[in-house]
């Protein structure tokens, strides 16, 4: 069998030099001192990435509450039920919108770029005018997001937007004044186990919302300011994300070589992969993108083979039953989508022989076509 994911963290002796500061400061969470340094590094590691100005960061318990955060950061005070979001997107972004007293309106997709587009939201906010309180931009499984084009929508129709950039931390081109929440679960390209980030240029933003993840009270005081909670990451998570950005550059490393040799096989048999994975863009949720007249033989081989493949984003969030009674805009484009993105077995540690082995099950499938 070859898991579709197996996802790794680093190791116990990368985390133990941490874990002895833990010991030694016997601070375990409330922003300690692990805390604070993880925060820095990663805002450093994303500024270097983004090329634009500093990046300030607020972390959360894990991505769905980092968007949660970000989301009612970003509406209070304004009206509007709705929450505009594509529906093809993993589920996580319609709970944060409804755990906040938003209603998700389900937008379609752009076929090529698999993201929702400025067009796509635009007639969202015409079909619902006056009502709609954020737009939710979702990078498909990790793929960049044009950040520019949001910032002119964000300035042309004054709804506030929030990125929900879970699976791409390591893909943070730009990073403006709007937030961009980033998931770190283990089965992200970069994990800590259970954490989450907003990333904004913002730094009253980042201040703000790490304040609502503990209980809203202002640095130093126990007076709560605005909603919160506790969304605070522990000094063991932190030490987690320590030891992981200490092997980053090997991470990143290999899984760019396991893209490529997957680009590689793929283009071989002439069947894409998600536009710019691999090349422009890392993540640990690689589709193949198979011909709809092709894909129920192939999914069958791949059953048939041991080979786990996944629709990471399943049917869309509309066809859940939570959020199945939640308008939508028709989403002509979305069954598509949804039909050929076919997950396939993807993980750092996957062999050259394993990635022969999918690409040449798929080329066994397509040649008897
Ligand atoms: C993983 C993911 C989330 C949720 O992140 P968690 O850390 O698991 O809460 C939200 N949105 C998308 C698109 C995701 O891939």
């Amino acid at each position: 069998m070859i898991p579709v994911l197996i996802p790794s963290l680093p190791e116990t002796d990368a985390i133990v030099p941490y874990l002895r500061r833990i010991d030694g400061a016997r601070i375990y969470s409330n922003y300690g001192p692990l805390t604070k340094e993880f925060t820095a590094r990663l805002c450093g590691f994303v500024s270097g990435q983004s090329g634009g100005g500093a990046v300030h960061a607020a972390l959360a318990s894990n991505g769905t509450s980092a968007i949660e955060l970000a989301l009612r950061y970003r509406t209070a005070g304004r009206t509007g039920r709705f929450c505009v979001m594509p529906s093809w997107t993993f589920i996580a972004t319609a709970h944060a919108a409804a755990n906040v007293g938003l209603t998700p309106y389900f937008t379609d997709v752009d076929p090529e770029t698999m993201a929702i587009t400025p067009a796509i939201a635009a007639r969202a906010l015409r079909a619902n005018s006056g009502d709609v309180a954020a737009v939710i931009v979702v990078s498909p499984c990790g793929a960049p997001i044009d950040v520019a084009a949001w910032e002119a929508f964000e300035a042309a129709h004054d709804v506030p937007v929030v990125f929900d950039a879970a699976a791409a931390t390591l893909n943070l081109r730009r990073v403006g004044a709007q937030p961009v929440c980033t998931s770190l679960h283990a089965t992200k390209a970069f994990g800590i186990g259970e954490g989450g980030a907003i990333f904004s240029t913002d730094p009253e933003m980042a201040e703000t919302i790490t304040a609502m993840t503990g209980f809203g009270f202002s640095p130093g005081s126990r007076v709560s300011q605005m909603r919160g909670g506790n969304y605070r990451i522990s000094e063991y998570a932190a030490a987690v994300g320590l030891a992981a950005l200490d092997g980053l550059d090997a991470r990143i490393a290999s899984l760019r070589e396991v893209s490529l040799a997957y680009l590689e096989g793929f283009e071989r048999i002439s069947v894409p992969m998600q536009a710019g994975f691999g090349r422009d863009w890392l993540t640990m949720t690689a589709n193949a993108i198979i011909p709809p007249a092709d894909v129920e033989v192939v999914t069958a081989a791949f059953d048939a083979a041991g080979i786990q493949w996944r629709r990471w984003y399943g049917d869309g969030c509309h066809a859940h039953p939570t959020f199945a009674a939640c308008p939508h805009d028709g989403l002509a484009d979305t069954p598509g989508v949804v039909s050929t993105a076919i997950g396939i077995p993807f993980f750092p540690a996957l062999s050259a022989d394993q990635i022969a082995e999918v690409c040449g099950c798929v080329e066994r499938v397509l040649s008897t076509r």
